[in-house]
């Protein structure tokens, strides 16, 4: 749909949610400006963890695990940017594929649990991590991961019952951008919160340094025979 005098590159708007920012308003190869590049901010952490895992030879699997957010926040792109129901499958689908490797991430040591329920399993995993963290970094790293997701939640809750509101607005607050950008640190912190838990499974001491003094991320020590 064309608004604002700009034409859309990508055809008619067919996918079946659409957020409350205005179609096309900056250019016609880009529907929602603010929801698309608000995924940045996510690759550019995910990035940050990878190389992180990499450097300090992680578990492949963690190398996975960022790449995958990084998936996430690309098809995220694609679609805000189209709004195209083919495109919407880009954004959903590696968000299903990404619950699914938390699981498997979280209990792959104890597989012999593989018959109960995943969910209970996920908020055992999540409960126990943060009861059990005896270090305060960690637990900070939990609290943050928490808050961002409460946060994240009432932008996107915002922009959804607001719309109407919000639209005549002198400026619109893009909630749904702000969604992206508090869930790009919530999954950064998710990551990185499982590389310490992980790390202190395998006795590696981890501990939570900051870089830049502002983002934490986890520093390991491998035991030498290792
Ligand atoms: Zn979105």
């Amino acid at each position: 749909m064309a608004e604002g005098g700009i034409s859309s590159f990508w055809g008619p708007v067919t996918s079946t949610t659409e957020c409350c920012e205005k179609n096309y308003a900056y250019s016609s190869y880009i529907a929602e400006f603010h929801n698309t590049i608000s995924n940045i901010p996510c690759i550019v952490l995910a990035l940050v963890g990878l190389i992180n895992a990499l450097r300090q030879r992680f578990e492949k699997r963690f190398s996975v695990l960022h790449i995958s957010n990084m998936i996430l926040a690309i098809g995220s792109m694609i679609f805000h940017a189209t709004l195209q129901r083919v495109q919407q499958q880009s954004d959903e689908t590696p968000m299903v594929w990404e619950m699914l490797l938390y699981m498997y991430i979280l209990y792959s040591p104890d597989w012999h649990y593989r018959s109960t329920m995943p969910i209970f399993l996920f908020l055992y995993g999540v409960v126990f991590a943060a009861v059990h963290s005896v270090d305060a970094s960690a637990k900070r790293l939990a609290k943050m991961y928490v808050a961002t997701l409460l946060i994240g939640t009432l932008c996107w809750l915002f922009d959804r019952i607001f719309c109407k509101e919000i639209s005549s607005w002198p400026i619109n607050p893009q909630g749904h951008a702000l969604w992206h950008v508090f869930m790009g640190f919530n999954s950064y912190l998710a990551n990185t919160f499982l590389m310490f838990c992980r790390a202190r499974q395998r006795g590696w001491s981890p501990k939570v340094v900051h870089f830049m003094g502002f983002l934490p991320y986890v520093k390991i020590e491998k035991p030498k025979a290792q």
